[in-house]
């Protein structure tokens, strides 16, 4: 999204607010687990669960749209890792990504953030179980969003062009239950996107790796952005298709109770102010002590660092042409395809 001077006023002013900033800034003390030039990882201070992690990037953004193509590759490529030793740290079997965006879905710092919220079997955390409600989407919403999410996707990939990607790919065997009982909206060679057997909520998503692995953190740095990628489009869609006020992103991966299968899988969820569902915890003081888990993360966060892709030039030359990439040395936003994509459909 291009930032107008309105828009760059109001961030300065959040920004002046903001108690992220301020530890990013080292103006308070937080936490830290993990930090690289663009990201930072600290503990929750009003945990969820032992080892509840927020991570964010350093600039301020309230939201993902905001971001840019290679802030959020960066990011978003780094929560395999990032995962990985917040699970190893705590000794937990599985893995919670969770994303807010809007008020009416919990958002409730302007700083965007990502929560990480390590699982195992008998935690007594039950907010992520989806299969109370059963709320279809109607004939209409199906079509807007089969429509939306592949031009969508296409603009994506026209901005951000991958040498693994030429179409929808196929359907792994451990994929075909779930593609054959439900609505799919979208694949590609590495996800497949549907409308689930049971929803939460009216538009609810599902999102598959089409990558058998069960575990985040196993994922390369390029497959978790995609999947990310993916997730945030199809907030989009959501949002704009069926006018969700609001979206939750929520990553379930390895086992804990409201995973039976272990499956690493996002579901997108629309919101819209008082829809009665409750994904969100009570703010409470952590039952731990904070500098002793922050250690133990610490000690796997150590090495982590972010591969920037060196292959980008050569893809350019092959799957670019020059006109798409420089319009008169206007930047193309992804948020403004998105506009214009559902613009062209709604006339
Ligand atoms: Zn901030």
């Amino acid at each position: 999204m291009q930032l107008t001077p309105e828009i760059k006023a109001q961030l300065e002013e959040q920004k002046k607010q903001c108690v992220f900033c301020k530890i990013i800034s080292k103006e308070l003390n937080g936490k830290i687990v993990f930090e690289d030039d663009k990201t930072i990882a600290l503990l929750d201070i009003y945990p969820a669960l032992k080892g509840h992690t927020v991570f964010m990037l350093k600039e301020h953004y309230p939201m993902p749209a905001y971001v840019s193509g290679e802030e959020f590759k960066h990011k978003f490529g780094l929560i395999p890792a990032l995962s990985k030793a917040v699970k190893e740290g705590m000794v937990m079997t599985g893995m919670n990504v969770f994303i807010a965006i809007g008020g009416a879905a919990g958002q409730q710092s302007y700083h965007f953030l990502v929560h990480l919220l390590p699982r195992e079997n008998g935690d007594g955390f039950f907010n992520f179980l989806f299969d109370k409600n059963k709320k279809k989407l109607d004939e209409d919403g199906v079509k807007i969003l089969q429509q939306n999410m592949p031009i969508m996707m296409k603009n994506h990939f026209g901005r951000h062009p991958a040498n693994w990607h030429a179409g929808e790919g196929t359907v792994p065997s451990f994929l075909t239950s779930i593609y054959e009982s439900s609505t799919v909206i979208y694949e590609d060679e590495k996800v497949l996107c549907v409308i689930p057997e049971k929803s939460l909520a009216k538009g609810h998503l599902v999102i598959s790796s089409k990558d058998e692995e069960k575990f985040i953190e196993n994922l390369s740095q390029e497959d978790s952005a995609h999947l990310f990628f993916t997730a945030s489009f199809a907030s989009t869609a959501v949002f704009e298709g069926l006018k969700a006020h609001a979206t939750n992103i929520i990553l379930k991966s390895g086992d804990s109770d409201d995973n039976p299968d272990g499956r690493l899988a996002v579901h997108i969820i629309p919101r819209w102010q008082d829809d009665g569902l409750d994904l969100l915890w009570k703010p409470k003081q952590s039952s731990y002590n904070l500098d002793e888990v922050a250690s133990k993360i610490k000690d796997k966060t150590w090495k982590i660092k972010y591969q920037k892709e060196v292959k980008e030039i050569k893809k350019e030359n092959i799957f670019v042409k020059p006109e798409v990439i420089r319009i008169g040395g206007k930047r193309n936003s992804v948020e403004d395809e998105i506009k214009r994509a559902i613009d062209k459909l709604r006339e």
